[in-house]
């Protein structure tokens, strides 16, 4: 039997889990437990995907000191130990989380816990190799170019169409948002009071991503995964290997070119693995969400999703066709394995190795671009997470009959969003973290972002994929622009 490809095998990984998972969120969700504890305690728990109970009771049946929690992601629960989400529960009580995990999960949501468990696995070896690739990577790149007019070229063409797609990004999201009214419309959402987010403000977010540029000590930024300080450290090397030049640049290139040869090996194997990957990731996702929410959210999910939508399917499309000279639909196929490992993780920076093994080896973009364009890009360069947090702010704007922004407090949002995007790390839910600064820059109460925050991974995973389709978009359009003499060649010229 002939082998189906890597894009398809995930793809059929993504609907049969979407599938399973969705069954068992209607079928096998919702379990109530009665359980003996011992010394006449008794564990009531009552778990839905829409709200999880958990009261114990002595042996009069009485509620014990107040032992009552609950889990309702729509915060309209007033009793005193409400959480809106089991994460909150698990860090704040977790002795309460482990009678309810022990004694009374739903079918659905042990199967979603597995799943999760086993998806985290290949999180973990796409998280092991990133590093290292990205440094052989970048390394090998610098010192092949040889050429320090080239990549300051190649720096101010990546620069210009991560805020040129940005841009246009946000301004889809704010078209939107206004012609659709998503605030406005459907049933209200009673205000949740959530705990109070903080955050450190716009300006100190970005100077922290300034000053990360600079890691005062490069190991310490490799150990911490902080790609910045990673990449302004290899690119330096790189670039005073060139200028040392000799017999010390051609040892250097030769080692960076096998520590790059073994790493790419690595990634193949590992992607490989990817079907499983997302076929759990997926599976957690489907099985585990509720749906009441959802239903009335669902105008603001809705803008969203068109949005993600039109800067996925024209914009970015647009780019590649006039700038990149490419066939959009070949390459996003081309590109497919890493979109559907973004929109299953959530994460730009753990679908990375992914990303840069598709626009290789699938889309046979020279390394010198991808190897910079694209780390930079899972750092910087968050189109989705922009277009998501305008929409986000302006619809929690709408629907407070007291918040009324004028069009500079929301070109305010529009820019803040840009900058913020700028500021969100690769992993999952960032964006609504720094959501936190776009509503402080216009002086929104933060405690609001409790409001869609039971409906964020879905919107999490559909702006991952736009983030990183855009990353990708990108190197074709520099591509197109940046032509290199072929190592093979250099490498020829050297030894003759
Ligand atoms: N999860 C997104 C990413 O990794 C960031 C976000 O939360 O918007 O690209």
């Amino acid at each position: 039997m002939p082998r189906l490809a890597l894009h398809w095998q995930i793809l059929l990984g993504v609907v049969i889990a979407a599938a399973i998972g969705v069954t068992l969120n209607i079928t096998a969700s919702t379990r109530e437990t009665r359980a003996d504890l011992g010394a006449g305690r008794t564990l009531i728990a009552l778990d839905s995907v829409d709200r999880v109970e958990i009261k114990i009771v002595d042996a009069r049946g009485e509620v014990i000191d107040d032992q009552q929690y609950v889990v309702d992601p729509a915060g309209q629960t007033q009793v005193p130990r409400a959480f809106l989400t089991l994460d909150q529960l698990r860090a704040k009580e977790p002795a309460i989380y482990r009678l309810f995990y022990d004694h009374a999960r739903s079918t659905a949501r042990t199967i979603g816990d597995v799943a999760w468990a086993v998806g985290d696995l290949f999180l973990r070896l796409l998280k092991m190799i990133a590093v290292p690739l990205v440094i052989t990577s970048l390394a090998t790149g610098v010192m092949g170019m040889a050429d320090a007019g080239r990549l300051r070229s190649l720096f101010g063409r990546t620069m210009l169409y991560y805020v040129a797609s940005g841009a246009l990004a946000i301004c889809t999201g704010v078209i939107l948002v206004n012609l659709i009214r998503p605030g406005e419309l459907g049933e209200q959402v009673q205000q949740v009071a959530a705990e109070s987010a903080t955050s450190e403000g716009l300006g100190p977010t970005l100077l922290r991503q300034l000053r990360s540029m600079i890691p005062e000590n490069p190991f310490q930024a490799v150990a911490q995964t902080d790609f910045l300080g990673i990449i302004t450290f290899t690119l330096a090397f790189g670039i005073f290997a060139v200028l040392v030049g000799g017999r010390t640049l051609e040892l250097l290139r030769e080692l960076f070119q096998a520590g790059f040869d073994v790493m790419m090996r690595m990634t193949m194997a590992i992607i490989k693995l990817a079907p499983f990957g997302v076929f759990a990731l997926m599976l957690y996702a489907t099985a585990t969400q509720g749906h009441s929410l959802f239903q009335r959210l669902a105008w603001y999910l809705l803008t969203v999703a068109l949005g993600l939508a039109f800067h996925a399917v024209v914009t970015l499309p647009l780019f590649v066709y006039f700038f990149g000279r490419r066939n959009p639909l070949k390459f996003a196929k081309q590109c497919s394995p890493a979109l559907l490992t973004a929109f299953s993780s959530a994460s730009s920076s753990a679908t990375l190795p992914l990303t840069m093994d598709c626009v290789e080896n699938r889309a046979g973009i020279d390394n010198r671009i991808g190897s910079f364009v694209l780390p930079l890009g899972a750092t910087l360069n968050m189109d989705g997470t922009g277009l998501f947090e305008v929409v986000a702010v302006l619809f929690i704007a709408q629907m407070d009959p007291n918040i009324n922004l004028t069009v500079a407090q929301q070109f305010i949002v529009a820019v803040t969003a840009l900058l913020a995007g700028i500021g969100t790390a690769g992993i999952p839910s960032a964006g609504l973290v720094m959501m936190v600064i776009v509503l402080q820059a216009v002086g929104m109460p933060t405690d609001r972002v409790g409001l869609i925050l039971a409906v964020d991974r879905i919107l999490d995973m559909c702006r991952t994929s736009v983030n990183v389709w855009s990353d990708m978009c990108g190197c074709a359009v520099v591509a197109r622009y940046e032509t290199f003499v072929s190592r093979d060649a250099q490498s020829s010229e050297r030894s003759a």
